[in-house]
């Protein structure tokens, strides 16, 4: 996504955190306890992937959205789809987004990467164009009222 930026991978840590279950240092009930909310979100808003759960590998991984940040006001804190990001992104300054982790079979759930959208990482020139394109779509919007509006003052 154009906006996105102050990336943290956190691919390092899942790693170990696999490589201790592996050795038996973590147990899979540790690691595999998605909340109920965590799996609904999962299921109603998660994006698929094609990468199998490395704990239990029956099922794909699912990525889980999470979005933070004062203007998003009651929004705070939602599991939000892939696709809806995009559009916060042009219409909020700045927000947060977590990106989780999910296996639907077992619960084994992972933080895997945050990184802050919106339109303040835009340069000066691609934000007049994202203004331009919604003063027109605006002014689309006017010229429909004025006619009507006209064709209302002739009849009078
Ligand atoms: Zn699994």
């Amino acid at each position: 996504m154009r906006t996105q930026r102050q990336v943290v991978d956190y691919s390092l840590q899942k790693r170990a955190v696999l490589r201790d279950v592996h050795n038996g240092k973590i147990g899979t009930l540790e690691v595999c306890d998605a909340s109920p909310y965590l799996k609904s979100a999962a299921r109603f808003h998660g994006e698929p992937t094609d990468d199998r759960c490395p704990i239990c590998r029956r099922d794909n991984l699912t990525l889980v959205h999470y979005i933070y940040g004062d203007e998003l006001k009651q929004s705070a804190g939602q599991a939000r789809k892939l696709a809806e990001l995009p559009v916060l992104a042009m219409t909020l300054r700045e927000f947060q987004v977590f990106v989780v982790e999910v296996c639907q079979s077992c619960a084994w759930n992972h933080l895997i990467e945050q990184y802050l959208l919106g339109r303040d990482a835009l340069t000066a020139d691609e934000l007049d164009h994202v203004e331009a394109v919604a003063a027109s779509a605006a002014a689309g919007r006017h010229r429909e009222t004025g006619s009507s509006s006209q064709r209302w003052d002739s009849r009078r």
